[in-house]
């Protein structure tokens, strides 16, 4: 890419958690100098220490040589003053998920850096355009979402506000493909591209706890598929508690029947493998999941408090719900123009959430079982389970003209 004003040099991450760690390297390791700031200088103190065993580790590893962790080790300064981030060209920021904290940190950065400079939020789900909102250059405020561990995981999610300039997705793109990620434009909703159709694919899995299934059942059904890990699996390596403090913090959602499982679980400070315990058993210092007879045990006692008539779900239903969850909602997230394409939904499934290589992504699996069929099977589930099976409109017009996702543009 020619050299623009938009050409990011220099950069400065705001927060030193588990993002802002993995975001530095990432950019470290990609030649740009970053200045790093977090109101806990304890926190700070720590990252930098992570840092830097991260590329002794690298050292060790063979994956580098001493001179290019030293290099990699100066691109980095931790400074307690925003005042000394004024020149850089971009700024992550990656604090806690709060959208009031956010804008503050947004209104004090718009009014200390260059108006050219690019202002990124690494926020999982909220809304880039309410950040945007409070500064004076909304064309220059997208969304970067890293996966974890970040300097790691290849995918990142480039989120377009709805003022976001193209100059400035054009150097995120570059910057993405510096870091030797795989960048995915998405527009601006809730979840964006991989977490909101991850949603209606965990409710179906948690639904069927309640119904009948245990936790290991579900995951084993979709690991035979081929995904890297079932979704009580994922919960696990994320944290059970996460969206636990969430739902408890903004009032909503607790009451919820299927998210009961989860709710006790955290109740016993199981809160994953970071605890010992969630869905599965860990030995100390192991990460291998081991089956929990006390979790079964919880999940049978919560779906009968909740007056379910258990019955055997095998592992047929649990594909056909939680692959037509995830093509549906996928389906929705293109015919409202959210992703650019069917490929673009497949590149953030295999890259940030471990659906098989070999199957494509669930869009491509979902051409492949042709969209005819794909429609007919939404509408069996729409008849026994509800109005959250209708099929996207998109899947019906596509399915009548004999056509695939992978044909959609043209529709
Ligand atoms: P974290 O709790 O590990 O770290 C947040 C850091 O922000 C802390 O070090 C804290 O001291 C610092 N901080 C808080 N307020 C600050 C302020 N006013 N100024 C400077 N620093 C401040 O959080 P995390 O898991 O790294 O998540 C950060 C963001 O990334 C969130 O928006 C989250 O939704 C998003 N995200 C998280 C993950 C994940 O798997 N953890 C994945 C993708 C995106």
């Amino acid at each position: 890419m020619s050299q623009t004003s938009f050409d990011i040099q220099r950069a400065a991450v705001i927060g030193a958690g588990t993002m802002g760690r993995g975001i530095v390297m990432c950019l470290a390791n990609a030649g740009v100098a970053v200045q790093w700031v977090d109101n806990n200088p304890q926190m700070l103190e720590q990252a930098i220490a992570s840092v830097a065993e991260t590329c002794a580790h690298n050292v060790r590893q063979g994956r580098i040589d001493q001179a290019e962790a030293q290099s990699r080790i100066a691109r980095v300064t931790a400074t307690a003053d925003y005042a000394a981030i004024r020149d850089v060209d971009l700024v992550i920021e990656a604090v806690y998920e709060n959208l009031e904290l956010k804008q503050k940190i947004f209104r004090e950065l718009d009014g200390l850096l260059k108006p050219e400079a690019i202002l990124a939020s690494n926020t999982s789900a909220l809304d880039i355009d309410a950040i945007a909102a409070v500064t004076r250059r909304p064309a220059q405020v997208l969304g970067l979402h890293f996966f974890s561990p970040a300097h790691i995981m290849k995918l990142l999610e480039i989120v377009r506000g709805a003022q976001t300039s193209p100059a400035a997705l054009d150097a995120a793109l570059a910057l993405g493909q510096r870091m030797g990620k795989v960048s995915v434009v998405s527009g601006n909703c809730h979840g964006f591209i991989g977490n909101r159709m991850l949603h209606p694919y965990v409710l179906e899995a948690r639904k069927m706890l309640l119904e009948g299934a245990y936790p290991h059942q579900v995951d084993a059904a979709l690991q035979g598929f081929g995904f890297a890990m079932g979704p009580f699996r994922m919960y696990d390596v994320v944290g059970i508690d996460l969206e636990w403090r969430a739902r408890e913090l903004s009032g909503k959602g607790q009451d919820a029947p299927e998210v009961q499982v989860d709710n006790r679980l955290c109740e016993l400070g199981r809160f994953g493998q970071k605890s010992g315990n969630g869905y599965y058993h860990y030995e100390a210092g192991s990460r291998q999941a081991e089956h929990d007879v006390e979790v079964d045990a919880l999940v049978l006692k919560v779906s009968e408090e909740s007056g379910f008539q258990r019955r055997e779900i095998g592992p047929e239903e649990i594909l056909e719900r939680c692959l037509l969850a995830l093509v549906n909602e996928g389906a929705k997230i293109l015919q409202e123009g959210i992703a650019d394409s069917a490929h673009d939904i497949d590149l953030v499934y295999l890259n940030g959430y471990g659906f098989p290589a070999e199957k494509g992504g669930p869009m491509a699996w979902a051409d492949q079982q042709g969209l005819a069929d794909i429609h007919q099977r939404l509408l069996a589930l729409e008849t026994r389970q509800g109005d959250h099976w209708k099929p996207a409109r998109l899947i019906g017009e596509l399915a009548a003209a004999g056509k695939k996702f992978a044909d959609s543009e043209t529709v």
